[in-house]
């Protein structure tokens, strides 16, 4: 990869290299979904929105492919993002790499912000503080009074008091001049020192002092079951604006072999007619995820008009609306669809088209209900004319502003 310069002069590094398969659900915890995104997916839109066009580089587990490509895709700052790199056999060694090879693609990075992946519901004004006092000190990190008491155990099986004034609990990001830590991690390297805890501890162990400023008690890091629930409470408590949208769409039957029921080709001895492919079920969600975020509807934003649209497959229609929801800074709480129809039958393929429509939107199974029905042979549906399709889209948005 050729080297490029940059607009801005700093970079975001995450490491997320980390197995922690402590919290359970059977997948390193930053692949888990709080409510309904990938913790990376979080971390990454956190450092997006607060420094907007900044590279962000991940540090991964060789292992951990797919799920990076998945938690880039739930990001609508993937193209802020470095290609990934494998992390080392510790935290320095991840880091260590990361900064290499920031230093090799971009040339006019000044800063580095350093990021832990399971630390996500940092505030943006945390990360722009982080930034300022980076330039204003060459190092500083976010540190948070102890409110607890302390002790230590003792040799004797009992324990004694720890003096807890003045005691401070860091967090991250750790934020540094980028020439100076880059500098002090190659020194330990040569010293033969491997297992600094933190990029604190490391660059005052080459001489920089370090400054704090103001954590926040929000910024936890995700560890135990519990912290998890508590996070994706926190979540949804500020994704309360909760809207309610319909869509409704008819296709009239045509000469075909086939036709698309919820993104999913179905064979048929009629198809559908229409300008785009005709899928009715993905029209009516459309129109009912436009409704729920008041953004028009599927002919405003594709208009038949359009011969680029000619022949479209609807999943770039159902795409459009979901990313819609994620711009203003919002989730699809759920998605239901009922076809309304004599033929085909639906019931075979039903677990299909929920399954399609789940991978289209970017939502858990549990999130999307499909439901057939006939109208009893009464109607144009009764007529065997056509399909009939209608949809509810349950959005979550921010309370306040588009942020994330
Ligand atoms: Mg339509």
């Amino acid at each position: 990869m050729t080297a490029q310069n940059h607009d801005g002069d700093t970079a975001i590094l995450i490491v997320a290299a980390g197995r922690g398969l402590r919290a359970g659900g059977g997948i390193p915890k930053q692949y888990q979904k709080l409510a309904g995104k990938p913790v990376l997916t979080h971390a990454i839109d956190r450092f997006a929105a607060a420094l907007p066009g900044a590279p962000i580089q991940i540090v991964i587990h060789p292992d951990d492919i797919r799920l990076f490509e998945d938690a880039r895709q739930a990001s609508l700052h993937g193209d802020n993002l470095l290609p990934p790199v494998f992390g080392g056999s510790t935290r320095q060694a991840s880091v260590n790499t990361g900064l290499k090879v920031i230093n090799q693609i971009i040339l006019n990075i000044k800063f580095v912000l350093i990021h832990d992946v399971v630390r996500i519901l940092l505030s943006k004004t945390l990360i722009q503080d982080g930034l300022a006092h980076a330039r204003e000190f060459g190092a500083a990190v976010p540190a948070l009074a102890v409110a607890d008491s302390l002790r230590r155990n003792t040799a004797d099986g009992f324990s004694e008091p720890v003096e807890r004034s003045g005691l401070l609990a860091v967090q991250t990001p750790q934020c540094f001049s980028f020439d100076l830590i880059c500098e002090a991690h190659e020194r330990t390297v040569k010293a033969g020192l491997t297992d600094f805890s933190d990029d604190a501890s490391l660059i005052e162990w080459s001489g920089i002092r370090v400054k704090t400023f103001p954590g926040e008690a929000a910024n936890f890091k995700l560890t135990t079951p519990e912290d998890f629930v508590t996070a994706e409470a926190l979540l949804f408590a500020s994704l309360a604006d909760i809207r309610t949208g319909y869509g409704y769409d008819v296709h009239a039957f045509c000469p075909g072999d086939h036709l698309w029921l919820g993104g999913v080709k179905t064979p048929h001895s009629r198809g559908l007619d229409g300008h785009s492919d005709a899928d009715v079920g993905l029209h009516a969600l459309t129109d009912a995820i436009l409704g729920a975020i008041a953004d028009g509807d599927i002919g405003m934003h594709f208009p038949p008009s359009d011969a680029q649209w000619r022949g479209a497959p609807s999943r770039i229609f159902l795409q459009e609306a979901v990313r819609r929801v994620r711009a203003l800074g919002g989730m699809i709480a759920h998605l239901d669809l009922t076809i309304v129809c004599e033929e085909p039958k639906v019931g075979p393929h039903r677990e299909a088209i929920r399954a399609s429509i789940a991978e289209i939107a970017g939502l858990d199974l549990n999130r999307v209900a499909v439901k057939a029905t006939t109208s009893e042979k009464l109607g144009f549906t009764g007529r065997r004319e056509g399909i009939a399709a209608n949809a509810l889209a349950t959005v979550r948005l921010p309370l306040q502003s588009p942020e994330v």
